[in-house]
């Protein structure tokens, strides 16, 4: 398939529900936030989609937020040569950076991008959940596999209690993406094992995500999906890549460094200082005097 022949789909959210409500799910959008992400990391085609995956997958728990301001931190650490990767997410916005953006591996056997053997399998995944005053949620599972999807899938099983089948695709040719998404689906308490069943069944429909969305919009992927278990759409809330730093945010940063630092930032470099946003590499200029500025509000 051609870029031209691609389907311009906004980047959105479904929020669904299956067999008279017995199931939850989310059904992700997201190739325009991947697209973003790429573009901005500068990423190969396995970082964009270890670092896309993860997006997706902080984008479906920023979802579920009830809160306004709430948001999600995802940091997974897997030993693997791609380092950490870092994701943040709100009800309608995610952002994201890693350590390797230019990390380059050989395709697994089937052509198929080694995103496991890059993010690796022997640390973990952690989640915090900011909800505004009160104390903040953190979760943390062990790695399963270093594929991500399976790694959400374990996160909702161990901290949240909450079995769900989690599938999250980054589609990437050259180093063009075509399509991004996710789909998570949580049977409620009560369901009926005859509905798992259902879903089981269908679960091989989900495994290629990105390559499905690729093809057709969301909405009618959900039907022909659920067909005959009354699939419902709840609401449907927008996706994008979106940064909130500021020059603001960069001072306070600065003032957290602490005295001493600040004193070496003013005596080192006549010019001042260059910060860089890590999730959208805006850059803002502090010259000596508005350094000299924040140190004098800095209380340590
Ligand atoms: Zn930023």
């Amino acid at each position: 398939m051609s870029i031209q022949e691609y389907p311009a789909q906004k980047d959105s959210i479904l929020h669904i529900l299956l067999a008279d409500g017995m199931v939850r799910g989310l059904l992700v959008t997201g190739t325009r936030t991947v697209q973003e992400s790429q573009r901005i990391h500068g990423t190969t085609p396995v970082v964009t989609a270890a670092l896309g995956r993860t997006l997706m997958g902080t984008a479906m728990l920023g979802s579920m937020l009830k809160e306004e301001n709430a948001s999600v931190t995802v940091t997974i650490t897997g030993g693997g040569p791609i380092g950490k990767l870092l994701c943040v997410g709100d009800r309608e916005t995610v952002r994201g950076c890693v350590d390797m953006p230019q990390l380059d591996l050989p395709l697994r056997q089937g052509g198929k991008l080694n995103v496991g053997l890059a993010v690796g399998s022997a640390g973990r995944m952690s989640v915090v959940k900011d909800m505004g005053l009160k104390t903040p949620y953190i979760g943390q599972v062990p790695l399963v596999s270093g594929e991500i999807g399976e790694d959400f899938a374990s996160y909702y099983l161990q901290s949240e209690q909450s079995p769900s089948l989690v599938s999250l695709g980054v589609l990437v040719a050259g180093d063009i993406v075509l399509a991004a998404g996710g789909v998570l689906l949580q049977p409620l308490p009560g369901c009926p094992d005859s509905v798992i069943d259902q879903l089981e069944l269908r679960s091989p429909l989900l495994g290629d995500i990105s390559r499905e969305l690729a093809h057709e919009p969301a909405p009618s992927l959900m039907r022909s999906w659920f067909h005959g278990l009354e699939p419902v759409i709840l609401q449907t809330t927008p996706l994008s890549y979106c940064c909130s730093c500021s020059r603001e945010r960069m001072e306070k940063a600065l003032i957290a460094m602490g005295r001493e630092e600040l004193t070496h930032m003013i005596e080192d470099d006549l010019d001042g200082a260059e910060l860089s946003c890590h999730f959208c590499k805006s850059r803002s200029h502090f010259s000596t005097h508005d350094l000299i500025r924040l140190l004098n509000k800095a209380t340590r």
